[in-house]
């Protein structure tokens, strides 16, 4: 491995530990991803001096974790957490250590450390390599190894299977038999986790390369039977048709294939998501080819559950469960414009280009054959025709309220929101009805209809 190029002003902020006599190391992910080629993401820092000696040497500091020792420097626009050495024990409930416990050795702190990749020191500003556990031998193997006993390990947290997992995706790296050997063992720990924390390392999971790596490896270990039982039960579900594979390795390949640059990983989430509801609507018809029927309401009931007890926020949850629900449209080129303006307006303009990726994730999950090249194009052309069109589409695109109907002596109540949903939908069939005149005249026949 070459030499490790250090940020300038992350040189800069270990000067001012040294200089006042503190030692400083680079750990975790960051020494991780520069020993593997890539740019550190995050810095952790690790030092012996103590939280108070930190926030003293520096303007801004905010003590982000300060009972276990963490505090955030800000300087030069950057932030760094820094962490002073320390042990942990007592782990009484697999969450969080009850004790934290300074130590003068940088050797002790990484002992504590999940993977042996995790548990490398890059001593600031410069100096050989502290590797303890040989995890720069792991990295070269692509390897995610405990430091230690992986059982003991996994005992004092059951994030770390998850964390293990979740690696395994980003990285593309195996998990090693001992380590992989231990997970199942630790599901009773991996059950009392926080559900924020897993959240956490399921959405790393679907921002990563490769998602189904780690939720096959969760089915390997019976995690997904734990964290996500629904997907779990999609396995061995057999489609007829067009399908190649079962609702389990379909809805992997969907989630594979969705685009990953989503901020909050959407449609990814939604691909894989899409049918958890097909093993319950499952049923043979007469000719005797399986049906799942009305799956995509069941997928999204399911969903909303699952996101729920993972705490996600609401407008995620209903992001994906409104693209779940969709997912099921079939566009035919005898659509009328009425009908084209319809299924944007069920769907939502800003949701399209969600809905299309998603579609497109899972007509390839279906056969593993690359989509032709037009796929969907004749649906997305049409869409944009018919919004070159017109845009009206709410009845806040109307150039007649509830104001001007007031005028003409219709009442705000129900009455009234039925004469507007009634110019909305006219003007949804045919945009050149949507001028003042032509919609007031409407409503002046519909307030006679509702006398
Ligand atoms: P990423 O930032 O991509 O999630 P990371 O390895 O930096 O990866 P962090 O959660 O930022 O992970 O943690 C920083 C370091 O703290 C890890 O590299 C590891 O050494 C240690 N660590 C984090 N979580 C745990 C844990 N649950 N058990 C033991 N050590 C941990
Ligand atoms: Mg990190």
């Amino acid at each position: 491995m070459g030499k490790l190029v250090i940020h300038p002003i992350l040189q800069e902020i270990a000067g001012i530990f040294t200089r006042h006599g503190k030692q400083v190391f680079l750990v975790g992910g960051a020494v991780r991803d520069l020993l593997r080629g890539h740019k550190a993401q995050d810095w952790d820092l690790a030092t012996d001096a103590l939280p108070q000696e930190v926030i003293a040497l520096f303007p801004r500091v905010i003590p982000t974790g300060i009972k276990h020792g963490t505090v955030t420097v800000h300087f030069k626009g950057r932030s760094v957490e820094v962490t002073t050495y320390r042990t942990e024990s007592g782990y009484h409930d697999g969450r969080r250590p009850d004790q934290v416990t300074y130590t003068a050795r940088i050797e002790e702190d990484l002992s504590r450390r999940d993977f042996t990749m995790n548990a490398i020191a890059l001593p600031l500003p410069k100096g050989p390599l502290v590797d303890p556990f040989n995890g720069i031998a792991d990295i070269r193997a692509h390897r995610i190894r405990c430091v230690g006993d992986p059982q003991a390990r996994f005992a004092e947290d059951g994030l770390r299977p998850v964390r293990a997992v979740r690696f395994a995706a980003q990285m593309g790296f195996e998990v090693e038999q001992a380590t992989l050997d231990a997970i199942p063992r630790a599901l009773k720990t991996t059950e009392k986790v926080s559900p924020e924390r897993i959240r956490d390392e399921l959405d790393k999971i679907l921002a990563s390369p490769q998602p189904s790596r780690a939720f096959l490896l969760m089915e390997e270990t019976r995690l997904l039977e734990l964290l996500l039982p629904e997907l779990a039960s999609c396995r061995n579900i057999e489609q007829k048709g067009f399908h190649r594979f079962d609702v389990l390795d379909h809805s992997l390949l969907a989630c594979d294939a969705a685009a990953r640059d989503q901020a909050p990983g959407l449609v990814r989430a939604a691909a894989l998501l899409h049918d958890i509801g097909k093993p319950v609507t499952r049923s043979l018809d007469l000719n005797g080819v399986w049906t799942f029927y009305q799956h995509e309401q069941v997928s999204a009931t399911l969903s909303r559950d699952l996101l729920t007890r993972f705490h996600y926020p609401n407008a995620v949850i209903e992001g994906i469960v409104h693209l779940i629900k969709e997912h099921m449209f079939h566009y035919e080129a005898n659509w009328s414009d009425g009908a084209v303006r319809r299924f944007i307006i069920r769907v939502g303009e800003e949701n399209l280009n969600n809905l299309y990726q998603l579609r497109r994730a899972d007509a390839y999950a279906t056969t593993g054959q690359d989509l032709p090249k037009d796929f969907l194009l004749p649906l997305i052309t049409r869409v944009d025709a018919v919004l070159a069109k017109s845009r009206a589409l709410s009845l806040k695109d109307l150039p007649v309220s509830g104001k001007d109907l007031l005028i003409m002596g219709i009442k705000p109540g129900p009455i009234m929101g039925i004469i507007l949903s009634a110019l909305l939908e006219a003007v949804v069939e045919d945009p050149a009805l949507n001028t003042k005149e032509t919609l007031l005249t409407i409503a002046g026949k519909l307030k006679e209809r509702y006398r």
